[in-house]
Protein backbone atom coordinates (compact mmCIF):
# COMPACT_ATOMS: atom_id res chain seq x y z
CA UNK A 1 0.00 0.00 0.00
CA UNK A 2 1.28 2.86 -0.91
CA UNK A 3 -1.61 5.56 -0.61
CA UNK A 4 -1.53 8.13 2.59
CA UNK A 5 -4.66 7.30 4.83
CA UNK A 6 -7.12 9.67 5.44
CA UNK A 7 -7.71 9.63 8.71
CA UNK A 8 -11.33 10.44 9.45
CA UNK A 9 -11.15 9.27 12.92
CA UNK A 10 -8.64 12.38 13.58
CA UNK A 11 -10.11 15.10 11.24
CA UNK A 12 -13.42 13.86 13.01
CA UNK A 13 -11.79 14.73 16.41
CA UNK A 14 -10.73 17.67 15.68
CA UNK A 15 -14.44 18.86 14.37
CA UNK A 16 -15.90 17.86 17.32
CA UNK A 17 -13.47 19.87 19.78
CA UNK A 18 -14.28 23.15 17.53
CA UNK A 19 -17.50 22.17 17.93
CA UNK A 20 -17.61 21.92 21.81
CA UNK A 21 -15.25 25.08 21.97
CA UNK A 22 -18.53 27.00 19.65
CA UNK A 23 -20.97 25.28 22.54
CA UNK A 24 -18.90 26.80 24.87
CA UNK A 25 -18.94 30.52 23.19
CA UNK A 26 -22.94 29.92 23.01
CA UNK A 27 -23.15 29.15 26.73
CA UNK A 28 -21.83 32.50 27.03
CA UNK A 29 -24.65 33.53 25.22
CA UNK A 30 -27.09 31.68 27.39
CA UNK A 31 -27.48 29.82 24.24
CA UNK A 32 -27.17 25.83 24.93
CA UNK A 33 -28.07 23.80 21.78
CA UNK A 34 -29.77 20.72 21.78
CA UNK A 35 -30.81 17.77 20.13
CA UNK A 36 -33.82 15.50 19.98
CA UNK A 37 -33.62 12.47 18.78
CA UNK A 38 -36.50 9.78 17.09
CA UNK A 39 -36.17 6.03 17.62
CA UNK A 40 -39.43 4.33 15.93
CA UNK A 41 -39.26 0.71 17.12
CA UNK A 42 -36.36 -1.86 18.16
CA UNK A 43 -33.87 -2.27 15.79
CA UNK A 44 -30.77 -3.02 17.43
CA UNK A 45 -28.43 -1.11 15.04
CA UNK A 46 -30.44 2.20 14.93
CA UNK A 47 -30.47 2.39 19.03
CA UNK A 48 -26.85 1.40 19.06
CA UNK A 49 -26.58 4.41 16.18
CA UNK A 50 -28.96 6.61 18.21
CA UNK A 51 -26.55 6.28 21.74
CA UNK A 52 -23.76 7.06 20.18
CA UNK A 53 -24.76 9.94 18.23
CA UNK A 54 -26.49 11.34 22.11
CA UNK A 55 -23.48 10.20 23.81
CA UNK A 56 -21.09 12.65 21.32
CA UNK A 57 -23.81 15.02 21.55
CA UNK A 58 -23.50 15.35 25.71
CA UNK A 59 -20.11 15.30 25.16
CA UNK A 60 -19.75 18.12 23.01
CA UNK A 61 -21.47 20.12 25.67
CA UNK A 62 -24.54 19.91 24.09
CA UNK A 63 -28.28 18.64 25.14
CA UNK A 64 -29.72 15.12 23.70
CA UNK A 65 -33.41 14.34 23.95
CA UNK A 66 -33.96 10.59 22.86
CA UNK A 67 -37.69 10.04 22.09
CA UNK A 68 -38.97 6.22 21.28
CA UNK A 69 -41.91 5.18 20.63
CA UNK A 70 -43.07 1.39 19.82
CA UNK A 71 -42.51 -0.81 16.54
CA UNK A 72 -46.55 -0.06 15.71
CA UNK A 73 -46.77 3.92 16.36
CA UNK A 74 -49.11 5.47 13.17
CA UNK A 75 -47.83 7.85 10.97
CA UNK A 76 -49.46 10.32 12.64
CA UNK A 77 -47.85 9.62 16.03
CA UNK A 78 -44.67 10.20 14.86
CA UNK A 79 -45.52 13.06 12.61
CA UNK A 80 -47.21 14.65 16.33
CA UNK A 81 -44.30 14.27 18.13
CA UNK A 82 -42.20 15.72 15.29
CA UNK A 83 -44.47 19.20 15.48
CA UNK A 84 -44.12 18.83 19.10
CA UNK A 85 -40.30 19.41 18.81
CA UNK A 86 -40.79 21.57 16.32
CA UNK A 87 -42.20 24.27 18.71
CA UNK A 88 -39.70 23.20 21.53
CA UNK A 89 -36.92 25.78 21.84
CA UNK A 90 -34.35 23.47 23.66
CA UNK A 91 -34.56 21.04 20.55
CA UNK A 92 -32.50 23.14 18.13
CA UNK A 93 -32.00 19.86 15.80
CA UNK A 94 -34.25 16.85 14.85
CA UNK A 95 -32.72 13.90 13.48
CA UNK A 96 -35.37 11.14 12.94
CA UNK A 97 -33.57 7.72 13.28
CA UNK A 98 -33.92 5.84 9.54
CA UNK A 99 -35.32 3.01 8.55
CA UNK A 100 -38.96 3.84 9.93
CA UNK A 101 -41.42 1.15 10.22
CA UNK A 102 -42.74 0.09 6.99
CA UNK A 103 -46.47 1.49 8.11
CA UNK A 104 -44.58 4.69 8.47
CA UNK A 105 -43.98 6.75 4.87
CA UNK A 106 -40.59 8.57 5.60
CA UNK A 107 -41.15 11.38 3.21
CA UNK A 108 -43.80 12.28 5.24
CA UNK A 109 -42.32 12.39 8.33
CA UNK A 110 -38.97 13.99 6.92
CA UNK A 111 -41.62 16.80 5.28
CA UNK A 112 -43.06 17.55 8.95
CA UNK A 113 -39.65 18.71 10.42
CA UNK A 114 -39.21 22.38 10.50
CA UNK A 115 -36.46 22.53 7.76
CA UNK A 116 -34.69 25.14 10.04
CA UNK A 117 -34.10 21.80 12.70
CA UNK A 118 -33.49 19.43 9.82
CA UNK A 119 -29.71 18.35 10.98
CA UNK A 120 -30.05 15.47 8.81
CA UNK A 121 -30.24 18.23 5.95
CA UNK A 122 -33.48 15.31 4.23
CA UNK A 123 -35.72 17.97 4.37
CA UNK A 124 -36.88 18.92 0.72
CA UNK A 125 -36.61 22.26 1.39
CA UNK A 126 -32.61 21.90 2.24
CA UNK A 127 -32.37 19.35 -0.39
CA UNK A 128 -33.65 22.16 -2.83
CA UNK A 129 -31.54 24.80 -1.58
CA UNK A 130 -28.31 22.51 -1.86
CA UNK A 131 -29.27 22.00 -5.37
CA UNK A 132 -29.57 25.82 -6.06
CA UNK A 133 -26.21 26.47 -4.34
CA UNK A 134 -27.97 27.99 -1.44
CA UNK A 135 -26.94 28.06 1.87
CA UNK A 136 -29.08 25.74 4.52
CA UNK A 137 -28.61 22.36 6.66
CA UNK A 138 -26.46 20.26 4.58
CA UNK A 139 -26.50 15.88 4.98
CA UNK A 140 -23.77 14.85 7.48
CA UNK A 141 -21.96 12.40 5.24
CA UNK A 142 -21.65 13.91 2.29
CA UNK A 143 -20.50 17.13 3.96
CA UNK A 144 -17.96 14.66 5.81
CA UNK A 145 -16.28 13.28 2.57
CA UNK A 146 -15.92 16.71 1.39
CA UNK A 147 -14.19 17.90 4.17
CA UNK A 148 -11.92 14.58 4.08
CA UNK A 149 -11.28 15.45 0.35
CA UNK A 150 -10.44 18.68 1.22
CA UNK A 151 -8.22 17.94 3.95
CA UNK A 152 -5.77 16.04 1.08
CA UNK A 153 -6.93 18.52 -2.14
CA UNK A 154 -7.67 21.80 -0.30
CA UNK A 155 -8.86 23.07 -3.75
CA UNK A 156 -11.49 20.62 -5.52
CA UNK A 157 -11.77 23.36 -8.38
CA UNK A 158 -11.23 21.50 -11.92
CA UNK A 159 -10.44 18.24 -10.66
CA UNK A 160 -12.91 15.30 -11.88
CA UNK A 161 -14.75 13.78 -9.52
CA UNK A 162 -16.82 10.51 -9.87
CA UNK A 163 -19.83 10.19 -7.71
CA UNK A 164 -20.74 6.49 -7.85
CA UNK A 165 -24.43 5.86 -6.11
CA UNK A 166 -27.52 8.77 -6.49
CA UNK A 167 -29.02 8.44 -3.49
CA UNK A 168 -30.68 11.24 -1.75
CA UNK A 169 -28.78 10.78 1.29
CA UNK A 170 -25.30 10.54 0.41
CA UNK A 171 -24.45 9.92 -4.00
CA UNK A 172 -26.86 13.50 -5.05
CA UNK A 173 -25.66 15.68 -2.05
CA UNK A 174 -21.96 14.57 -2.14
CA UNK A 175 -22.29 15.34 -6.16
CA UNK A 176 -23.60 18.93 -5.27
CA UNK A 177 -21.26 19.87 -2.80
CA UNK A 178 -18.50 18.96 -4.86
CA UNK A 179 -19.89 20.63 -8.09
CA UNK A 180 -19.88 23.38 -5.23
CA UNK A 181 -16.16 23.31 -4.77
CA UNK A 182 -15.99 24.00 -9.02
CA UNK A 183 -15.11 20.28 -9.09
CA UNK A 184 -16.13 18.30 -12.41
CA UNK A 185 -19.10 16.24 -11.31
CA UNK A 186 -20.02 13.05 -12.92
CA UNK A 187 -22.88 10.42 -10.73
CA UNK A 188 -22.74 7.14 -12.23
CA UNK A 189 -25.38 4.58 -10.79
CA UNK A 190 -26.44 0.94 -11.53
CA UNK A 191 -27.25 1.90 -15.60
CA UNK A 192 -23.78 3.33 -15.75
CA UNK A 193 -22.29 1.64 -19.21
CA UNK A 194 -18.39 0.74 -18.70
CA UNK A 195 -17.98 1.95 -14.91
CA UNK A 196 -14.73 1.17 -15.25
CA UNK A 197 -13.79 3.45 -18.04
CA UNK A 198 -15.49 6.73 -16.02
CA UNK A 199 -13.43 5.93 -12.73
CA UNK A 200 -9.86 6.09 -14.41
CA UNK A 201 -10.72 9.63 -15.27
CA UNK A 202 -11.39 10.22 -12.03
CA UNK A 203 -9.60 12.79 -9.74
CA UNK A 204 -11.85 12.38 -6.64
CA UNK A 205 -13.48 9.25 -6.34
CA UNK A 206 -16.73 9.08 -3.94
CA UNK A 207 -17.90 5.08 -3.59
CA UNK A 208 -21.00 5.21 -1.85
CA UNK A 209 -23.13 1.90 -3.61
CA UNK A 210 -23.21 -0.48 -0.43
CA UNK A 211 -21.00 -3.73 -2.48
CA UNK A 212 -18.18 -5.11 -0.77
CA UNK A 213 -15.18 -4.06 -2.56
CA UNK A 214 -16.70 -3.01 -5.59
CA UNK A 215 -14.55 -0.46 -6.86
CA UNK A 216 -11.45 -2.63 -8.14
CA UNK A 217 -7.97 -1.72 -7.97
CA UNK A 218 -7.57 -0.95 -11.78
CA UNK A 219 -10.30 1.42 -11.77
CA UNK A 220 -8.36 3.84 -9.98
CA UNK A 221 -6.73 6.69 -11.20
CA UNK A 222 -3.49 6.63 -10.83
CA UNK A 223 -3.07 9.62 -7.61
CA UNK A 224 -6.39 9.80 -7.10
CA UNK A 225 -7.91 10.56 -3.95
CA UNK A 226 -10.47 7.82 -2.88
CA UNK A 227 -13.63 8.59 -0.16
CA UNK A 228 -15.02 5.19 0.50
CA UNK A 229 -18.64 5.39 1.99
CA UNK A 230 -19.72 1.97 2.15
CA UNK A 231 -20.49 0.04 5.51
CA UNK A 232 -20.49 -3.82 4.56
CA UNK A 233 -20.76 -6.50 6.96
CA UNK A 234 -19.15 -9.13 5.69
CA UNK A 235 -18.06 -12.90 6.74
CA UNK A 236 -14.38 -13.44 7.00
CA UNK A 237 -13.46 -17.66 6.03
CA UNK A 238 -12.89 -18.39 9.78
CA UNK A 239 -17.28 -17.27 9.85
CA UNK A 240 -16.50 -13.97 11.89
CA UNK A 241 -17.82 -11.32 10.29
CA UNK A 242 -15.79 -7.77 9.38
CA UNK A 243 -16.88 -4.15 8.05
CA UNK A 244 -16.08 -3.64 4.27
CA UNK A 245 -15.78 -0.80 2.24
CA UNK A 246 -17.15 -0.01 -1.41
CA UNK A 247 -13.78 -0.27 -2.43
CA UNK A 248 -10.68 -2.90 -3.44
CA UNK A 249 -8.20 -2.76 -0.48
CA UNK A 250 -6.10 -2.86 -3.23
CA UNK A 251 -6.99 0.59 -4.84
CA UNK A 252 -4.63 1.78 -1.93
CA UNK A 253 -1.64 0.33 -3.98
CA UNK A 254 -2.21 3.03 -6.53
CA UNK A 255 -4.20 5.96 -5.61
CA UNK A 256 -2.77 8.98 -3.56
CA UNK A 257 -4.88 8.95 -0.37
CA UNK A 258 -7.93 6.93 0.24
CA UNK A 259 -10.14 6.85 3.66
CA UNK A 260 -9.95 3.64 5.31
CA UNK A 261 -13.36 1.43 6.46
CA UNK A 262 -14.09 1.87 9.04
CA UNK A 263 -12.15 4.71 10.70
CA UNK A 264 -12.88 7.11 7.14
CA UNK A 265 -16.26 8.58 6.37
CA UNK A 266 -17.81 6.64 9.31
CA UNK A 267 -16.43 9.10 12.27
CA UNK A 268 -17.35 12.24 10.00
CA UNK A 269 -20.95 11.92 10.17
CA UNK A 270 -21.10 11.98 13.99
CA UNK A 271 -19.23 15.03 13.90
CA UNK A 272 -20.92 16.62 11.02
CA UNK A 273 -24.19 15.75 12.57
CA UNK A 274 -22.88 17.47 15.82
CA UNK A 275 -21.49 20.97 13.57
CA UNK A 276 -25.08 21.02 11.97
CA UNK A 277 -27.15 21.06 15.71
CA UNK A 278 -24.57 23.76 16.23
CA UNK A 279 -25.37 25.53 13.10
CA UNK A 280 -28.75 25.66 13.51
CA UNK A 281 -28.78 26.89 17.04
CA UNK A 282 -26.88 29.88 16.21
CA UNK A 283 -29.57 30.21 13.43
CA UNK A 284 -32.86 30.33 15.39
CA UNK A 285 -31.12 32.56 17.70
CA UNK A 286 -29.91 35.18 15.11
CA UNK A 287 -26.43 34.84 15.43
CA UNK A 288 -23.46 34.44 13.01
CA UNK A 289 -22.56 30.45 12.07
CA UNK A 290 -19.45 29.72 13.76
CA UNK A 291 -16.72 28.72 11.50
CA UNK A 292 -16.04 24.89 12.53
P1 LIG B 1 -28.45 3.12 -1.64
O1 LIG B 1 -29.57 4.05 -1.37
O2 LIG B 1 -28.70 1.65 -1.70
O3 LIG B 1 -27.79 3.56 -3.03
C1 LIG B 1 -26.80 2.80 -3.64
C2 LIG B 1 -26.45 3.40 -4.98
O4 LIG B 1 -25.48 2.56 -5.58
C3 LIG B 1 -27.63 3.48 -5.95
O5 LIG B 1 -27.68 4.74 -6.57
C4 LIG B 1 -27.36 2.36 -6.94
O6 LIG B 1 -27.77 2.66 -8.26
C5 LIG B 1 -25.85 2.31 -6.92
N1 LIG B 1 -25.41 1.00 -7.37
C6 LIG B 1 -25.84 -0.21 -6.93
N2 LIG B 1 -25.25 -1.19 -7.63
C7 LIG B 1 -24.47 -0.58 -8.55
C8 LIG B 1 -23.63 -1.05 -9.60
N3 LIG B 1 -23.50 -2.36 -9.84
N4 LIG B 1 -22.96 -0.16 -10.34
C9 LIG B 1 -23.09 1.16 -10.10
N5 LIG B 1 -23.88 1.67 -9.13
C10 LIG B 1 -24.56 0.81 -8.37
O7 LIG B 1 -27.26 3.30 -0.60
P2 LIG B 1 -26.81 4.60 0.26
O8 LIG B 1 -27.78 4.86 1.34
O9 LIG B 1 -26.44 5.71 -0.66
O10 LIG B 1 -25.49 4.01 0.94
C11 LIG B 1 -24.39 3.57 0.17
C12 LIG B 1 -23.36 2.92 1.09
O11 LIG B 1 -22.90 3.90 2.01
C13 LIG B 1 -23.91 1.78 1.96
O12 LIG B 1 -22.88 0.82 2.16
C14 LIG B 1 -24.21 2.45 3.28
O13 LIG B 1 -24.15 1.56 4.39
C15 LIG B 1 -23.09 3.44 3.34
N6 LIG B 1 -23.39 4.63 4.19
C16 LIG B 1 -22.42 4.99 5.06
C17 LIG B 1 -22.61 6.11 5.87
C18 LIG B 1 -21.54 6.51 6.82
O14 LIG B 1 -21.80 7.20 7.78
N7 LIG B 1 -20.29 6.13 6.57
C19 LIG B 1 -23.80 6.84 5.78
C20 LIG B 1 -24.76 6.45 4.83
C21 LIG B 1 -24.53 5.35 4.03
P3 LIG B 1 -29.33 2.78 -8.69
O15 LIG B 1 -29.77 4.13 -8.17
O16 LIG B 1 -29.30 2.70 -10.16
O17 LIG B 1 -30.04 1.64 -8.01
Amino acid sequence: MNARLIDGKSIATDLRARVAAAVRALDEQGVRPGLAAVLVGVDPASEIYVRSKSRAVMEAGMRAFDHKLPADAREDDVIALVRRLNQDADASGILVQMPLPPQIDPHKVIAAIDPAKDVDGFHPLNAGRLARGLPGLVPCTPLGCVILAKSVRPSLAGLNALVIGRSGIVGKPVAQLLLAEDATVTIAHSRTVDLPALARQADVLVAAIGRPNFVKPDWIKPGAVVIDVGINRIADADGKSRVAGDVDAGAAAVADAVTPVPGGVGPMTIACLLANTVRAACAQHGLPAPDL
